[in-house]
């Protein structure tokens, strides 16, 4: 609160008045003696008078002057005391309401020496970091900046005593007196001190830890993997951007990429539960943090695809070896409550070269490569190089172009007959898709049908092909003698079932086409159940219900686990080729054969095997009683045209009849 000042009492002009009094007093007596004066001594005496009062009148007005003066200085140095006072007081106020500020801030705020060393600290300041006043009297402030930080600490500090900056702010980790970080953000500002040259600091300390580790944990689950803690795809590519960049400025540095993919994971969550799965996950996670050195990077991208960035000066056989480590580290079983689970992982590895410009590329190619090593068979590693590069590329060409070939309505049928192999007469054909490229040739359906399975072209090719097949299998019917007898076999793909509107195409086709439901096989492979189980099964007996016959395709290739052919119903068994092509001519290697058969006959199924190619092995089969053969020895897939006159010639045992179509699907039906 500002008291005013007193009233000051006009002192000067009191004092004034009571000398004017005393001078006026003074002149009437010298006047007065001076008329008594003349009276008695004459003119003489009168003059002599007259000066004396002259002087008197002169000395007076000297006189009043100076006390006059003198009054005004007595005056002047009071006000001045009056202000010096009221100057000290608001003074003291302010250096009181500065020092209870300081105090009690809640704010940390210190005054810090030129040299870097607490003179002044407030309670806050203590609080924040945990020392006494007097421990940070001892101490540098050094001694408590996080040493990552220190270094634009102090240049900030020096751009401020060197007067290049009035004052600086900055966020940084501070050393508690435990041991524990504690972020805070400061401002600092020089303060001139009237004893040294060199001006002091004035620092304002904030404790923003709850807010950093709250920003530090959003800034986490957006880059981190949620179930594994590992980082996710969007860190992963900033990343391996920023090692992109620096391998562009300087040659030596290598980036490398290996993407893996565990190898059957879906039936681990499938047979065991989706709670054994997420910690196989973790553990094989962890496992593949064993394989690297602290600074490659290993993310999860999702599902069960993992991949690590290595980069750095290093030989580019490193990304290989690593991948070795990986696959020798699975061949051990993993521990997951209870359970004991062999894992396998394929690995594609790239080695970026000039020629990538973004992460993309990178992830793309070294998720080919990862193909490959899946297609290779599994638990292995492929490099990505220069064929696959332009296999991708081709792939790329050809995705555009079976599109195009659909809309065009290219995709034609084959139709390779399965024989009875008592009578050896053609009972059914297998409906083959065929596909000449303008360009390229004929192109095996082993290389365009997965094609048109990862593109969602699937459900258009067996539109193609059922409904072609259909149309003319009834001319077949209707023009060839017996044609009527044997069933149109097509194939499914796996992929299929995930659709919804199977069911409905096959329908649909049927309707369009008038062809039989009861003519019609459908072919699908053991994959199926793996893939789809349940869902698998109900569609295949809606199917059943149809009308339409099913078929297995290639067993014995698939999964070990048979239960579910009882469970199935199916008509068919089709053994794969591959265990038909070692039946030699000793009649050797029929073992699997002859089990193959035994099981069949047990469940009540057909048995059909598959690229027969040789007389001894149609003897060995007929020896083994399987009931039907089919392969290039009996037919090639033919023309609808060739079937008929196949039928029209009536021959029962054909050798090589004369319109097969001759695209070489032996060697590409690997
Ligand atoms: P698949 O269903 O097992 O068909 C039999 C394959 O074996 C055919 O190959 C056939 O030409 C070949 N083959 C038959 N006999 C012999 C033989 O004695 N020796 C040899 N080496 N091979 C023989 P293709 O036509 O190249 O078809 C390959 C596979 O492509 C098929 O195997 C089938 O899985 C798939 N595929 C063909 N057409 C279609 C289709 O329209 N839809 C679907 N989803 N898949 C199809
Ligand atoms: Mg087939
Ligand atoms: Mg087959």
């Amino acid at each position: 609160m500002i008291i005013p000042p007193a009233p000051v009492p006009n002192r000067p002009s009191l004092l004034m008045s009571n000398v004017w009094a005393l001078s006026l007093a003074g002149a009437s007596i010298i006047f007065l003696m001076i008329v008594a004066a003349v009276d008695r001594s004459g003119f003489y005496v009168l003059i002599s008078a007259l000066i004396m009062a002259g002087v008197f009148l002169i000395a007076h007005r000297s006189y009043v002057k100076r006390m006059e003066a003198s009054q005004k200085a007595v005056n002047e140095s009071s006000r001045y005391a009056h202000a010096l006072e009221e100057r000290t007081a608001a003074l003291r106020d302010s250096e009181q309401r500065f020092r209870s500020a300081f105090k009690y801030a809640p704010i940390g705020i210190a005054l810090v020496s030129p040299d870097g060393r607490w003179v002044k600290v407030n309670k806050a300041l203590c609080d924040i970091l945990g020392y006494t006043p007097e421990e940070f009297l001892s101490m540098h402030v050094s001694q408590v900046i996080f040493p990552d930080d220190l270094a634009q600490a102090l240049a900030s500090v020096d751009d401020l005593i060197t007067g290049r900056a009035v004052n600086c702010q900055m966020e940084q980790r501070y050393i508690h007196k435990s041991g524990w970080t504690v972020w805070a953000s400061w401002s600092a500002s020089a303060a001139s001190e009237a004893w040294s040259e060199a001006p002091h600091l004035i620092f304002q300390i904030q404790d923003i830890t709850d807010r950093k580790v709250a920003e530090e944990q959003l800034q986490h689950e957006a880059t981190h993997d949620a179930l594994t803690g590992l980082p996710n795809r969007a860190y992963f590519v900033s990343r391996l951007t920023k090692a992109l960049a620096k391998a562009k400025r300087d040659p030596k540095y290598s980036v490398s990429v290996l993407f893996i993919d565990l190898d059957r994971f879906k039936y681990v969550n499938d047979s065991l539960g989706h709670f054994i799965g997420d910690n196989l996950l973790m553990a094989i996670a962890d496992r593949l943090g064993e394989c690297m050195r602290p600074p490659d990077i290993i993310a999860r991208l999702g599902g069960d695809e993992f991949t690590i960035l290595v980069e750095g000066r290093y030989y580019t056989e490193k990304a290989s070896r690593i991948a070795e480590r990986i696959q020798e580290k699975f061949s051990e079983p993993f521990q997951v409550h209870g359970h004991e689970i062999y894992s396998s992982a394929s690995i594609g590895i790239l080695v970026a070269s000039d020629r990538y410009d973004s992460a993309e590329d990178i992830m793309r190619d070294a998720d080919t490569a990862m193909y490959y090593a899946k297609r290779a068979g599994r638990a292995r590693h492929e490099t990505f190089d220069e064929y696959m590069h332009l296999r991708a590329k081709e792939t790329l060409r050809l995705e555009t172009d079976l599109r195009r070939a659909l809309e065009r309505n290219e995709v034609q049928v084959r139709y390779q007959p399965i024989y009875d192999l008592r009578t050896m007469k053609p009972t059914g054909v297998e409906a083959l898709a065929r596909w000449t490229h303008p360009e390229l040739g004929d192109i095996s359906p082993s290389r365009f049908i997965p094609l048109a399975e990862e593109t969602g072209l699937i459900d258009e090719v067996l539109d193609q092909v059922m409904r072609r097949a259909c149309l003319e299998m009834r001319e077949v019917y209707v023009h060839a003698p017996n044609g009527d007898q044997l069933k149109l076999s097509v194939n499914l793909s796996c992929r299929q079932f995930a659709g919804a509107d199977l069911l409905s195409r096959i329908r649909n086709i049927l309707d369009e086409t008038g062809y039989a439901a009861s003519q019609l096989k459908l072919e699908i492979t053991e994959s199926v159940f793996i893939e789809y189980q349940e869902r698998a099964i109900e569609m295949l007996h809606k199917i059943r219900e149809m009308g339409i016959e099913l078929d297995i395709d290639d067993f014995g290739t698939g999964y070990s686990n048979l239960s579910y052919l009882v469970r199935l119903p199916i008509s068919t068994l089709k053994i794969d080729r591959s265990f038909v092509c070692p039946i030699n001519d000793d009649g050797a290697n029929i073992e699997i054969v002859r089990t193959i058969l035994a099981l069949a006959r047990n469940l009540g199924l057909t048995v059909v095997a598959e690229g027969i190619e040789t007389e001894e092995q149609v003897r060995s089969l007929i020896d083994l009683d399987c009931e039907r053969g089919q392969g290039f020895l009996l037919s090639k897939p033919l023309t609808a045209a060739g079937l008929k006159e196949l039928l029209d010639r009536g021959e029962e045992t054909p050798l090589l009849p004369m319109h097969y179509d001759d695209i070489s699907t032996v060697s590409t039906l690997q």
